[in-house]
């Protein structure tokens, strides 16, 4: 068995885009010297770095990150490669349809734009979901969706709509290959939260 961690690290230097998105901020809080151990406060948007969005992030009254069953953060899931890929081209729902031929799995969007989170061209100019593929996604009944890249605000409306929670801003795409995978996505389990970060991990069999 391997594993593939498919996580951004939390730390200060994490990237936010929008301002109404809060910087990521640790500080200890406890130290060795003075308190004979090391204690840290993690200050963390619920939509920074790798996380899921949950259907009340766009709608409210809608299902919050807390109200899944945990039996859709540990899913079969085909990785679809659309490497190499231009900035900002869109992955086109005709494209899905080559490589997604059955329903019920989740899905991970593989662009290689992962290399470039941090930097301003990340959100910029990032190689998106269509709206149509995002339809298809759904008509394919895909429980869970990952990708190396944000989303569009239309694909969270069309996604979350459908209580598909979206896998945002997921690490080390290059790593993986096309093919099935068990993508674990595991969220903080936030009370009434919007989203939560998470730990994404992809085993190998
Ligand atoms: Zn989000």
């Amino acid at each position: 068995m391997k594993v593939i961690d498919l996580t951004h690290p939390l730390s200060d230097a994490l990237p936010v885009y929008f301002p109404w998105h809060p910087k990521t901020e640790l500080t200890k809080t406890a130290n060795y010297q003075e308190h004979r151990c090391e204690v840290t406060r993690l200050s963390v948007g619920t939509h920074t770095g790798t996380h899921i969005d949950a259907p009340s992030h766009v709608f409210k009254g809608a299902p919050r990150i807390d109200q899944y069953n945990p039996n859709l953060w540990v899913k079969n899931a085909l990785v679809l490669d659309f490497t190499p890929r231009e900035p900002r081209k869109e992955i086109t729902r005709v494209e899905l349809e080559a490589k997604l031929k059955q329903k019920g799995f989740g899905v991970v969007i593989k662009t290689g734009w992962d290399v470039h989170f941090g930097k301003e061209d990340y959100y910029k100019t990032y190689p998106p979901l269509s709206t149509e593929g995002a339809e298809f996604l759904v008509e394919m009944e895909v429980p869970l969706l990952a990708a190396d890249t944000p989303y569009t605000l239309e694909v969270h409306y069309i996604c979350l709509k459908k209580g598909i929670p979206l896998v945002t801003n997921i690490n080390n795409s290059s790593q993986l290959q096309e093919g099935m995978i068990k993508l674990i996505a595991a969220p903080l389990l936030i009370k009434d939260g919007d989203g939560a970060p998470a730990r994404v991990l992809a085993v190998l069999e």
